[in-house]
């Protein structure tokens, strides 16, 4: 991408792997929002030009010095938010909100190419009978069990899902792997009858408030999770989590927006209100989940081109619900 909308293939130079780096060679790259967003001109963190690209799976083509943990030919896929190590988020282990953060795909090279470098621990090997394509979905789904981590979604519980977009979807998949009762609404009627075929509850968006009131016996949601990035959307959340539930905001709203929130609910409600960025050490989870077959949303995936992707761009950023999700291949 050479400037927002200005997305073309063309040559660069092959990165070298240096000491504690790996260099792969891809095989499959997811399309993101965070992607679409890069190519709209509205990711607060991208600069340009970029190669974009961080849901990544490829094979390991060479290992820089002192690199131990993978060797030539094995099945990776790369993490890919590095860092500082020196802030006080890294000093606590929560390197994913970094002040300096490093984003492979949106201030680094991304994974959109035939090679791409990035540091050793943040190559993960994939279990053994899992596909490329299937395994380039642990990114987002680490995304969901971060989500998931932060409001602490236990089994048999109500947890409400606000969007039913690619990050919408990873957050069902995981939230019903650890046994939760999910319910999800969007305004898209053909992403809420993509999200019943996962064998989910949803909600129509006008109705939402009187039916999640309804099915918890006028309590409303232990969990309500923000995925769609809507200022309104995010005002709700107050208004449909129980009184001692948790709020998880996922979605981003445009740099500089507000939202308002009526004040006093949050000491009345005891409310636990928690953002949720990316990921940390969740890439394991994601991989084991998608090796049990549990996760069924990478069998949805339109498999396209690589070399097809700024034509895939230009349609996608017209109408982003086409497809629920697709996956950049070199085959
Ligand atoms: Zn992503
Ligand atoms: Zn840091």
């Amino acid at each position: 991408m050479d400037a927002p909308q200005q997305m073309r293939v063309g040559e660069w130079q092959t990165p070298r792997p240096k000491a504690g780096e790996v260099l792969v060679r891809i095989r499959a790259a997811g399309i993101c929002a965070g992607d679409l967003y890069i190519y709209a001109g509205k990711n607060p963190y991208a600069n340009y030009p970029r190669i974009a690209g961080h849901e990544l799976c490829g094979t390991v083509e060479a290992v820089g010095e002192g690199v131990t943990n993978s060797q030539k030919g094995d099945l990776v896929v790369v993490e890919p938010f590095i860092g500082c190590g020196k802030c006080y988020a890294c000093r606590v282990g929560r390197s994913n909100c970094c002040a300096n953060l490093g984003l492979i795909g949106t201030n680094l090279p991304g994974g959109y190419a035939e090679f791409v470098v990035a540091p050793a621990g943040n190559i993960h090997s994939v279990p053994e009978g899992l596909a490329p394509l299937d395994a380039s979905f642990a990114e987002p789904l680490a995304i969901g069990v971060q989500a998931c981590r932060r409001g602490d979604v236990r089994s048999e519980e109500y947890v409400l899902i606000l969007g039913c977009g690619p990050i919408g979807l990873a957050l069902i998949e995981v939230a019903k792997a650890r046994g939760a009762r999910v319910v999800a609404t969007d305004i898209s009627e053909s992403r809420l009858k993509f999200a019943r075929s996962l064998g989910i509850e949803t909600i129509k968006a006008a109705e939402l408030v009187d039916a999640v009131r309804r099915q918890t016996n006028g309590e409303g949601a232990a969990v309500v999770i923000e995925a769609t990035g809507n200022p309104k959307a995010m005002e709700q959340t107050v208004e449909l989590v129980a009184s001692g539930g948790r709020i998880v905001i996922v979605g981003l709203v445009k740099q500089g927006m507000n939202i308002s929130i009526p004040g006093l609910d949050i000491t009345r409600k005891e409310m636990t209100l928690l953002g949720s960025r990316a990921s940390v050490n969740c890439f394991p989870e994601a991989l084991r989940l998608l090796a049990s077959g549990s996760i069924r949303y990478p069998k949805v995936a339109t498999r396209l081109s690589m070399w097809d992707a700024p034509s895939v761009f230009e349609k996608l950023v017209k109408d982003p619900a086409s497809m629920h999700k697709g996956v950049l291949m070199i085959e």
